[in-house]
Parts: structure tokens; sequence; C-alpha cells
């Protein structure tokens, strides 16, 4: 088990040498998710250990609180750390797609002149091209009517 852990960590070494700096955040999120599954699988052997402690403790009759408070500490601070893991790895996945969401944003955003018919950022208060107050379509419809 150790050992294939330590492959999968020397496969991941090899990787950084021949990544590109735009896939090195791809393999930082990779080795956030590795850590992530291993700190998960030892909050789980902890909980094992709790339960089998608090069972040898009743069984035995010599309940001893300390000793289970201080295992559910460790159980804590193993959460404590998935968790901070896991927002990393989100700020990680956040820069990677934030791009592509830039982009839509621009093109969903945008309002016609209704003067002279150019493209004018959805916000914009006068057309860029020639100056025509935007937003007033409707009062002047009101107008004409
Ligand atoms: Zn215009």
């Amino acid at each position: 088990m150790a050992d294939l852990f330590g492959k999968i960590k020397k496969g991941i070494d090899k990787g950084i040498h021949v990544a590109s700096q735009k896939s090195g955040e791809l393999v930082e999120t990779g080795k956030l998710q590795s850590q992530i599954i291993s700190l998960k699988n030892d909050k789980k052997s902890s909980i094992n250990e709790l339960g089998k402690l608090t069972y040898e403790m009743l069984k035995s009759d010599s309940f001893e609180l300390e000793v289970l408070e201080e295992k559910f500490k460790e159980i804590l601070e193993i959460e404590k750390e998935i968790e901070q893991k896991e927002e990393a790895k989100k700020n990680v996945d956040q820069k990677e797609t934030g791009e592509t969401e830039e982009v839509e944003a621009e093109t969903v955003e945008m309002s016609t002149c209704p003067k002279c018919g150019a493209e004018n950022p959805a916000d914009a208060m006068f057309c860029g091209k020639c100056g025509t107050k935007l937003g007033e379509e409707a009062e002047e419809a009101e107008e004409t009517e």
C-alpha cells in the first residue's frame, strides 16, 4: 500500500519536470486531491480506533474520557486539514475555469444601440459609437404612442 503510494508520488514528480506552467496547476490539483484522499483515510481509521477504544473501555469497565477526547481531537485536526486542502483545491479550480466564465459574461451582456446598431455593454450609459443615451427606448416609445 505504502509502496503503491510512493510510486504514484514518483510519477507526479516526474510529471512536473515535463509539465508546462499551465498544467502545473493541474498537477497541483491532483496533488491536493491525493492528499485529501489520504487524509480521509486517516480520518476513517481514527474514527475506527475511537470506536475500538470506546468498546474496549466499556467492556473492561474502565472508562477514560480523556483518552477518548485525545482521539477525538486528533480526528478534528484531520477534519480541519481536509477542509483547508479542499478550500485550496477549490481556489485552483476557480483559477482554471475563471477565464472562460469571463468570456461568456462579455458575450451575454451586450445591448444594441437603437440609433446606429453598434454593440455596447449592457450597463453602458451612452453608445460608444454615436453617443446616443442608452436605455431610453421605452420613453421614446411612449411619446410616439
Ligand atoms: Zn449608437
